[in-house]
Formats: C-alpha cells, sequence, structure tokens
C-alpha cells in the first residue's frame, strides 16, 4: 500500500490486519485492546475527515493514541492555504502561528464532539468518560472563541 503523508494513510499504516470495505470504509485489529477478530471499523468521509469505531468499546481518542496519532490528525489540514499540505516552494510561515495553534486545538476539540456525536448516531450510549471529555470539548471550545474575540476587539 503506498503510504503518503494524509492522515488516512498514516493511521492504516500504523493498523494490523487492514481489509478493505468499500469506498473509503476499512476494518482492521484494534490498536487500543488485545483484538483477535477485526474490530476497529475506520471509514473516510468526504471531506476527509477519519471516524474510528471500535466494536469492543475503545474510545476513539485510546484508539489514535494506540496508533501514535491524535484526534486532531482525524481531521483534514485546510488551514493552510488549500490542499493537502504546504508546498515547499511556497510555504511559508503563518503570520500568527498562535492563532494557527488555536485552530489546531479548535480542530481536536471539534473531532472530540463529532467522534460522540457518531457514537450517539449509531445507537451508542456515551460513557462517563466519554461524556466529561465532550463537556470539557464544549468549554475549550468556548474558550477559545472568547479568546479569538478578545483578538479581534
Ligand atoms: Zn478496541
Amino acid at each position: 500500500m503506498p503510504t503518503t503523508d494524509a492522515p488516512i494513510d498514516r493511521l492504516l499504516a500504523q493498523l494490523d490486519a487492514v481489509r478493505g470495505r468499500g469506498e473509503g470504509r476499512w476494518i482492521a485489529r484494534c490498536p487500543a485492546h488485545d483484538d483477535r477478530t477485526p474490530s476497529l471499523a475506520v471509514a473516510e468521509a468526504e471531506d476527509g475527515v477519519i471516524l474510528v469505531r471500535c466494536h469492543a468499546g475503545c474510545g476513539a481518542a485510546d484508539v489514535v493514541a494506540a496508533a501514535g496519532m491524535t484526534l486532531a490528525d482525524l481531521f483534514p489540514r485546510r488551514v493552510r492555504r488549500g490542499g493537502r499540505g504546504p508546498r515547499r516552494a511556497d510555504a511559508r510561515r503563518l503570520p500568527r502561528p498562535s492563532a494557527a495553534e488555536m485552530l489546531a486545538a479548535v480542530g481536536g476539540e471539534a473531532a472530540v464532539v463529532a467522534l460522540a456525536a457518531s457514537d450517539l448516531a449509531a445507537g451508542r450510549a456515551l460513557g462517563g468518560d466519554d461524556y466529561a471529555r465532550v463537556m470539557r470539548a464544549a468549554a475549550t471550545l468556548r474558550r477559545a472563541a472568547d479568546a479569538a474575540g478578545r483578538r479581534q476587539a
């Protein structure tokens, strides 16, 4: 399998027993628990967002951490002007790195919320830890919005 810098390729490269399940869908061994029969479903949405769900109940954060990635990696980096990653020739430092970092953090928290929503849509209840994590994500997003408002002022 050719490996590119795309998050989906980086994730699949870390997983064992990866099998395609149709366009943009895979099943693999879950890296977060002792998985004998592949029980991790991986899907890439049209906008490039990656969804992971372990049928044994591992949290998405644990799954991506076991693969050496973070929840923010599940979201494509469109903050940089267009395309997948910067072109070397015109890669320039963003004028406001702290704003970019803020956006990266917001992307990670949005991933937490989106993954929880995907669990709920699939009929899975959120565990106590998951619920607390979503509430923390909501608080972080609100703080980021407040901070962005102060930058504008
Ligand atoms: Zn698992």
